[in-house]
């Protein structure tokens, strides 16, 4: 089974991964995060809130899941936009393979709305796929999306509530010409 959680900044996916995990017996799965994800600590991961839950490190740029003990059953994966689609894809399908559960959130789109790392493609095949919402910074509606509130170009820069915002679509375009 493959689960994807997929949208923007603020929508809740980290809180709904750890409320997941939190279900599982310890000593069944393994929650990985990005190494690159730096924000709050080395080998956590944290919610906007501050609920912290304990994660391994999985290195973007050489993702290994062979040294996973056999009795594991569920992996799962947080910001699944650090990653990219061609590394991790065939990865998750082998671990697919060999019968384990994969869940995974991430962004689906980055602060120009265009597709981010794995998490988009991943939820294309997956057997289900929940799409989160925040609360749109400008009018209150549903917010499918997240906006850049500093003036830098690349697609990765680490942050959080002084960085980035959610919004709808009709305010993101609004609330993107303001940095
Ligand atoms: P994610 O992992 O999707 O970034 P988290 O699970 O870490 O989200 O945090 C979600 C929490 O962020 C919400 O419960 C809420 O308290 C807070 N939050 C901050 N800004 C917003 C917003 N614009 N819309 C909704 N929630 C927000
Ligand atoms: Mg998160
Ligand atoms: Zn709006």
């Amino acid at each position: 089974m493959l689960t994807i959680v997929g949208g923007p900044m603020f929508s809740g996916k980290t809180t709904w991964i750890i409320d997941y995990v939190t279900k599982l017996t310890p000593g069944s799965f393994v929650l990985f995060k990005p190494n690159i994800d730096t924000r709050f600590g080395k080998d956590v991961c944290v919610t906007h809130h501050g609920k912290s839950f304990p994660a391994v490190n999985l290195n973007t740029k050489k993702i290994d899941f062979s040294q996973l003990k056999e009795e594991l059953t569920t992996i799962v994966i947080d910001e699944l936009n650090f990653f990219s689609p061609d590394a991790l894809i065939p990865l998750i399908k082998e671990q697919q393979k060999k019968g384990r559960n994969i869940i995974g959130a991430g962004l689906l789109y980055d602060y120009k709305r265009q597709p981010f790392g794995a998490t988009l493609p991943l939820s294309k095949t997956a057997d289900s796929f929940i799409r989160l919402y925040a609360r749109c910074d400008r009018c209150g509606k549903d917010a499918g999306h997240s906006y850049r509130k500093v003036d830098v170009k690349n697609q990765f820069l680490l942050g959080a509530k002084e960085t980035y915002g959610a919004c709808c679509d009709d305010c993101w375009e609004i609330l993107s010409s303001n940095v």
